[in-house]
């Protein structure tokens, strides 16, 4: 069984082949940090997740780094209108950021780097590209100079006329061609900036990631990763940056996620139809938003519904139910003793029957069937008068097994052990102090949830089971 992914740059499914063997280096363009992260946001970042996790479980090394866009524009503005500076800006949401991907189940990544840590390397790049004749300083900006780059579209599959017909035409006289993007942007006044070569000033977008990606996993990566939006013109300005100062590719592999949209609609600031991951996870479990976006293949669009997320919460919760019956079951279980075969093999072929999906360009909602026949398979067997707790504990790793790719089994499902109730109150203590209420209600609800209640008392916190 090998593993094939669909590869935008060649517009086919591929065999995976990484750069060394046992290893893979993954590149994910992550948040600008200007505002909570909405639920198509989060398509990108369940999904690339679970390629992370099916990969570990396929036994690759992976080295996962996804940035942080904390300087631009857009940034500029933000922290303009909340009267803060960018930085401050950027820590309020890094920090947001990350609270809320840890609610879904994202595993952390390997470094998140973020663009001001990285300001010198970026400078290097652009001297780098301005030395070689790809790029040009024109009134303290720099521009790629993208007619010198034979290759420029081949991502996006379009040639530079096509390219130019797409362009909204600026008064821009500084560029030599409307299709040029800026690598460095000359600081307004009262704009936060860095001193470099072309004078004050910040990086433009793209260039930041050529940079990140060289300094972090070296000149070719094995995958590259991003929402579909991102293909052109990121991407195809990365390549084109990064290709020009290497020589090498800068991806073998160039996976992009379809989008979500809401109520058939695309979500946008005009219909005011966004929904924030934060808020979403007050009304469902995030296991079911994972559960939902997983359902669907990554290249096909999705959409956002109260029908749809009822359908992937009862679904779920078929899954859900037969491991806490396996785990019930197991509890009083006294047949020990051989599996008989029959079981055996159809765990195995149902495990391998998960494996070959994901193997095909990371079909989830097939794998996601596998992981039912595995439910179908574990509920008939709990039919049974007699029970051999070997069995249990077969389907109950298996389904473990499968969650490490998925991560849509509750995590909160099993009674807390003393010590996990004293951290979550340690938690919740520490929420309090630095007036995170949100947390700290938080962690009370789960503990209420699970039976047990907290007393304040003189000489701090107690704690019972119901
Ligand atoms: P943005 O906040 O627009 O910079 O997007 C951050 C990431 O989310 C990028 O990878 C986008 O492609 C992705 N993204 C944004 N909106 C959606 C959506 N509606 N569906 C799927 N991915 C999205
Ligand atoms: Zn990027």
């Amino acid at each position: 069984m090998t593993l094939r992914m669909y590869n935008t740059l060649t517009r086919k499914k591929e065999e995976f082949v990484p750069l060394e063997p046992g290893k893979v280096k993954m590149y994910v363009c992550g948040p600008t940090v200007y505002n909570y992260i909405h639920i198509g946001n989060g398509r990108p970042v369940i999904f690339f997740d679970v390629v992370r996790r099916f990969l570990e479980t396929q036994n690759y090394e992976v080295t996962y780094i996804t940035n942080f866009t904390d300087v631009d524009d857009k940034m500029i503005r933000k922290a303009e209108e909340m009267a803060v500076t960018v930085p401050e800006l950027a820590e309020t949401f890094i920090a947001a950021f990350l609270e809320d991907i840890q609610t879904l189940g994202v595993h952390e990544a390997t470094m998140n780097p973020r663009v001001t840590d990285n300001i010198q390397e970026i400078i290097e790049f652009i001297a780098a590209l301005v030395e070689k004749g790809y790029a040009y300083e024109a009134r303290g900006d720099v521009y790629y100079r993208t007619t010198k780059f034979a290759e420029y579209g081949k991502l996006s599959h379009q040639n530079l006329e096509e390219l130019q017909y797409g362009i909204r035409i600026e008064v821009d006289d500084r560029k030599e061609n409307p299709q040029d993007f800026v690598l460095w942007k000359a600081a307004k006044p009262g704009e936060i900036y860095w001193d470099s070569p072309w004078g004050q000033g910040r990086p433009g977008w793209h260039i930041e990631c050529s940079a990140m990606v060289r300094k972090y996993l070296g000149e070719t990566i094995d995958i590259h990763g991003g929402g579909q939006d991102l293909t052109f013109p990121h991407h195809e300005c990365e390549i084109a940056q990064t290709e020009a100062v290497t020589g090498h590719p800068m991806a073998n592999y160039w996976l992009h996620n379809a989008f979500l949209n809401i109520d058939n609609e695309k979500m946008s600031k005009s219909l005011g139809n966004g929904i924030l991951i934060r808020d979403l996870v007050k009304q469902i479990k995030p296991e079911v938003f994972r559960f939902f976006m997983l359902s669907a293949h990554y290249r096909n669009p999705l959409n956002f519904s109260d029908e749809s997320l009822k359908q992937a919460a009862n679904a779920l919760e078929r899954i859900q139910n037969a491991n806490d019956n396996l785990k019930h079951r197991l509890a009083t279980a006294s047949v020990t003793g051989e599996i008989e075969a029959a079981h055996t093999e159809r765990v195995a072929a149902i495990a391998a029957q998960f494996v070959e999906k994901m193997n095909d360009d990371f079909n989830t909602p097939d794998a996601i069937t596998a992981v039912f026949d595995l439910v179908a398979e574990a509920n008939l067997y709990l039919q049974q008068e007699r029970v051999n707790a070997a069995a249990l504990q077969m389907f109950l790793d298996q389904l473990q097994v499968f969650d490490q790719t998925l991560g849509i089994l509750s995590k909160q499902a099993d009674e807390l052990l003393d010590e996990e109730i004293e951290q979550l109150i340690v938690d919740r203590t520490e929420a309090r102090k630095s007036k995170n209420w949100a947390r700290a209600d938080e962690i009370r609800d789960l503990l209420t949830e699970k039976g047990i209640f907290l007393e304040d008392t003189p000489q701090g916190i107690r704690w019972r089971r119901k």
